[in-house]
């Protein structure tokens, strides 16, 4: 299980930061997780005394905290007496991907037949799904493709213990202050009674059951959409789809707009301005911007401000994203992510693919992805921290290069424009 959780992580190369914990579900084999060395005895005997002293340092401090929050010494006794971080947890944590997944090649995985062929089933077989509907104002496609990709349909939820799994994010000090706050959360679902501790699985990062929601999120926005008096995100698929349901009401969704419709772009078109200004389809189409399919703009989506998106530079497919895009980003903020949530929910909505193709791309490495950042801020173009992590900071500072040296500035890093920045900076 602790492997699936990779899958997300692959997306480094086209994600920005995210609020939400990783998805489980994999498109395709990750790499297997490193087998750590094993330590000498000396090691052992002269590390475990001082990790242990910082745990237990850090469990006193927390306990201090979770009483001031109002939480009882004899749930904290119970749940956490005893309890040790678990390692793989803290090693997953730390782990940055070395080759991030060209975009083309996650969408085509997340658009497979055999999940399009489940998705169609479940849209006729469910029968609680137009109430849903119409309870939240978001599509069903769009629910059960957060559902595909979050957990499989439900079959695939994470097995590690949330509480173990908060108490080893927290201690370990990284996100130190979320993880508590978490670990707190999940406490307070444990000590309600709605879920018992050995109910409360998830991923290792802490998202729980079919809609991968952390503790926190459970406890604000999970709801009993089967109407026994349970929020059962686990068991219950009605729980569940009306929770995501609810959380993307809250992200912000806006009942009968779209999410987003491929666009065709005229020739010299400039691509500096993908995600920049957000305006109505007239003032795109002012511009040379069509619809690929041809149709006409529904007047809610003719009425709404879209941004324009390449998310493969200017070879690939392009978007005009409508509100809703970024309502989808609330789940998971990555537009590929909510790029592959639209374009899943057209396809079980029984849309057909996508007119332009995706390119063919070799993945860029971490080593590329840094070098990349580290030439565009020797060259003057900030990108933020070198850290590997294509994000909209990367973005903007690729494009404000590419429109300094001529290219088309689509704010797509390419292995050739990695090469092109190497040379012009003098990275070897
Ligand atoms: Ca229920």
């Amino acid at each position: 299980m602790d492997r699936r959780v990779f899958l997300l992580l692959l997306l480094a190369g086209c994600a920005d930061t995210s609020p939400h914990a990783p998805a489980l579900l994999t498109t395709t084999a990750p790499p297997p997780p490193p087998t750590p060395p094993a330590p000498s005895l000396v090691a052992v005997v002269d590390a475990a005394p001082a990790s242990a002293l910082a745990f237990d340092a850090w469990l006193a401090a927390f306990r201090a905290k979770a009483l001031a929050a109002g939480l009882t010494p004899q749930l904290l006794d119970r749940e956490l007496g005893g309890v040790t971080p678990d390692p793989r947890v803290v090693s997953l944590d730390g782990k940055q991907p070395e080759f991030s997944k060209p975009v083309g090649d996650y969408i085509k995985g997340v658009i497979s037949d055999e999940r399009i062929a489940v998705g169609r089933r479940k849209r006729q077989e469910l029968v609680f799904l137009p109430a849903v509907e119409s309870r939240y104002g978001v599509p069903r496609d769009i629910l059960l493709a957060v559902w595909a990709m979050e957990s499989a349909f439900g079959k695939i939820q994470g097995n590690f213990d949330v509480v173990r799994s908060m108490v080893s994010l927290a201690s370990d000090g990284r996100r130190r202050g979320w993880a508590e706050d978490q670990l707190i959360a999940a406490l307070r679902i444990i000590d309600s009674g709605e879920a018992s501790r050995v109910q409360l699985k998830g991923s290792w990062a802490g998202a729980m059951g079919q809609t991968q929601f952390l503790p926190s999120n459970y406890l604000t926005t999970a709801v009993d959409g089967d109407g026994d008096g349970k929020r059962d995100i686990w068991g219950s698929d009605n729980d569940a789809l009306a929770s995501a349901a609810n959380l993307l009401a809250k992200g912000g969704w806006k009942p009968g707009v779209g999410w987003a419709r491929e666009v065709i772009l005229p020739a010299g078109f400039d691509y500096g301005l993908a995600e920049g200004p957000r305006e109505i389809p007239a003032w795109w189409e002012v511009k040379g911007v069509k619809r690929a399919d041809g149709l006409p703009w529904t007047a809610a989506d003719a009425a709404s401000p879209a941004g324009l998106l390449l998310p493969a530079g200017a070879f690939g497919p392009a978007f005009l994203a409508l509100p809703n895009h970024f309502a989808i980003r609330s789940y998971n903020n990555s537009m590929s992510y909510a790029l592959g949530i639209g374009l899943l929910a057209d396809r079980f909505g029984g849309g057909g693919p996508l007119v332009a193709a995706w390119p063919v791309e070799t993945p860029l490495g971490l080593g590329d992805r840094m070098a990349a950042q580290i030439a565009l801020a020797r060259l003057g173009f900030d990108p933020g921290p070198a850290d590997g992590v294509v994000g909209a900071g990367t973005r903007k500072a690729l494009r404000a290069w590419q429109a300094a040296r001529g290219l088309p500035a689509d704010g797509y890093l390419s292995m050739d424009m990695v090469a092109r920045l190497k040379a012009q900076a003098g990275i070897v």
